[in-house]
């Protein structure tokens, strides 16, 4: 496995970093087309990641995520909270007990996860929201571990389906969420939740190919 537990402090660090450089637009994606707290929200779980880090590190993957799970459901609030903690429970149940995990396991684990946020808010592919992002990444995964594709080339596929599911979200109309109260009025803007979304896979991505 390309990440370590031992990395986790600085795998959030990095992601905290990314969020708050673009902190500006973030919120200004959230107060067009919805209530302008998305940035607040997740800065809020992402600090309570970070209090935690240098103690989880010491565990294993599977505790981890649900530790991570917890403490968004806990402490972020919003739609997305709720969301984000739903994922990270689910990709730890994926992952419990595997001892050494590949990118066979994470993907299944990922799918799974991507799977119970689908469930969790009711919606799908095509709804302007975060599952833009994560159902085009689960499906890279999934297409990446059927037909062996090296790592590198894997991990730029997977930072291209997530740049281009955040995009798409811009002609979307949305159903789903505070933003589908706007109706034609949230078409040619991108969710801010499909951006946070990509800027955080993007950053584990950039990361990951930073160790090979
Ligand atoms: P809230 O909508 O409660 O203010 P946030 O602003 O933190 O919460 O998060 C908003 C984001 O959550 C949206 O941009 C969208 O990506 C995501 N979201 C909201 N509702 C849903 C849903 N039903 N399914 C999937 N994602 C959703
Ligand atoms: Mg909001």
């Amino acid at each position: 496995m390309l990440y370590q537990p031992s990395m986790l402090a600085e795998l959030i660090f990095q992601i905290n970093k990314i969020i708050n450089d673009n902190a500006d637009e973030i919120t200004q994606l959230d107060q067009v087309i919805g209530d302008g707290d998305h940035l607040v929200n997740l800065q809020r779980g992402l600090k309570a990641l970070d209090d935690n880090a240098d103690e989880w590190s010491k565990l294993k993957w599977d505790v981890i995520f649900q530790k991570i799970g917890m403490s968004l459901l806990s402490t972020m609030g919003g739609a997305s909270g709720s969301l984000f903690g739903t994922l990270f429970l689910n990709i730890a149940k994926g992952l419990k007990d595997i001892k050494s995990i590949d990118v066979n396991d994470f993907s299944h684990a990922f799918n799974l996860g991507v799977e119970s946020v689908k469930n969790r808010g009711k919606s799908d592919l095509g709804e302007k929201t975060m599952l833009d992002v994560l159902i085009p990444v689960a499906l890279c995964l999934k297409q990446g571990v059927e037909n062996k594709t090296k790592l590198v080339e894997l991990f730029t596929n997977i930072d291209h389906a997530a740049i281009e599911g955040m995009e798409s979200t811009k002609d979307m109309l949305a159903t789903k969420g505070r933003s589908s109260f706007l109706k034609e009025k949230s078409l040619g803007h991108i969710d801010a939740g499909a951006r946070t979304s990509q800027l955080i896979i993007c950053c584990i991505v950039a990361y990951g190919l930073k160790q090979k």
